[in-house]
C-alpha cells in the first residue's frame, strides 16, 4: 500500500465504522469518503464489504473521474454520486450516505424535515429539503450520477454549507461536512431530529415549527460572523 494514502484510508475507515457503531447502517447499506482535493482523489469504502471485516487497506482510493488509483476492491456503487456532490460543492470533504430507518422514511414520504426546534436549527438552516423523483431515464441511464445531480439541483437555491444534509426522494439520505467524520455527526444528527420530529408531530399535530428569531439565533452563534459556540479553533 502507498504511503501518501495511508492516513486518507484511516480516516475513511474510522468514519465508517464509527457510521456502523452509531447504529446508522444496516448490514452494508452504508458509505463513507473524503476528498483529498490536493490530490485529486477520494478514499471511500469497497462496495459491499462487511463493517466488521473492513481494514484501512480495504478503502479503495478513486479519481475525480471515477477511476480506482489504489485499492483491491470495488469501490462503492454510490461512488458517482460523492464524486457529483464533490465536484458541484467546492468546500465540502467528506460525504455519507445512508439508509438510517428515520430519515429514510422521511425520504420515502417525500417530506422535507422542518426546522422544529434548535437541535434543528445549531446544525442545519431552515429545512432539510427532499429531493424531486428521478424520472424514468434518469433512473435507467447513469442512475448514480444523476441522483448526485437531482442533490444539485435540490440546493440550486440554497447554501450547501449552512443546510449539509439532503433527502433523495423514495431513497434516503446524503449528509455531508468539512471532513469524513464531521459528515458523520451531520447524518447522525438528520437521524436524531428525523425521530424528534415524527414524535413531535405526534404530541402535537399542528404548527410545530421554530419562531424565525430562535432559529436565526441558534443558527448565528455557531456560524454567524460573530458565532460564540465551541472552542475556538486555531
Ligand atoms: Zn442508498
Amino acid at each position: 500500500m502507498e504511503r501518501k494514502y495511508l492516513e486518507l484510508k484511516e480516516r475513511v475507515l474510522k468514519a465508517n465504522l464509527r457510521l456502523a457503531e452509531l447504529g446508522l447502517v444496516t448490514l452494508t447499506w452504508g458509505n463513507v469518503s473524503e476528498i483529498d482535493r490536493v490530490q485529486g482523489v477520494i478514499a471511500i469504502k469497497p462496495s459491499g464489504v462487511a463493517y466488521e471485516d473492513m481494514k484501512a487497506d480495504d478503502i479503495v482510493i478513486v479519481d475525480l473521474n471515477g477511476q480506482v488509483v489504489e485499492g483491491h476492491l470495488k469501490p462503492s456503487s454510490d461512488t458517482p454520486t460523492h464524486l457529483e456532490l464533490y465536484k458541484n460543492f467546492p468546500h465540502i470533504g467528506g460525504v455519507v450516505h445512508t439508509h438510517s430507518t428515520y430519515a429514510t422514511s422521511f425520504a420515502q414520504a417525500k417530506k422535507a424535515i422542518m426546522p422544529y426546534g434548535t437541535t434543528h436549527a445549531d446544525s442545519f438552516f431552515k429545512e432539510v429539503p427532499c429531493s424531486r423523483e428521478l424520472n424514468k431515464e434518469e433512473i435507467q441511464n447513469d442512475y448514480e450520477i444523476n441522483t448526485g445531480k437531482v442533490i444539485v439541483e435540490t440546493f440550486k437555491n440554497r447554501d450547501y454549507e449552512f443546510t449539509p444534509a439532503v433527502l433523495v426522494a423514495s431513497h434516503g439520505p446524503f449528509a455531508w461536512g468539512k471532513n469524513a467524520q464531521d459528515a458523520v455527526n451531520n447524518a447522525l444528527v438528520l437521524e436524531k431530529i428525523c425521530q424528534m420530529n415524527l414524535l413531535t408531530d405526534i404530541l402535537n399535530p399542528g404548527d410545530n415549527k421554530i419562531s424565525e428569531v430562535l432559529e436565526k439565533k441558534h443558527h448565528e452563534r455557531k456560524h454567524g460572523p460573530h458565532a460564540y459556540y465551541g472552542q475556538k479553533e486555531n
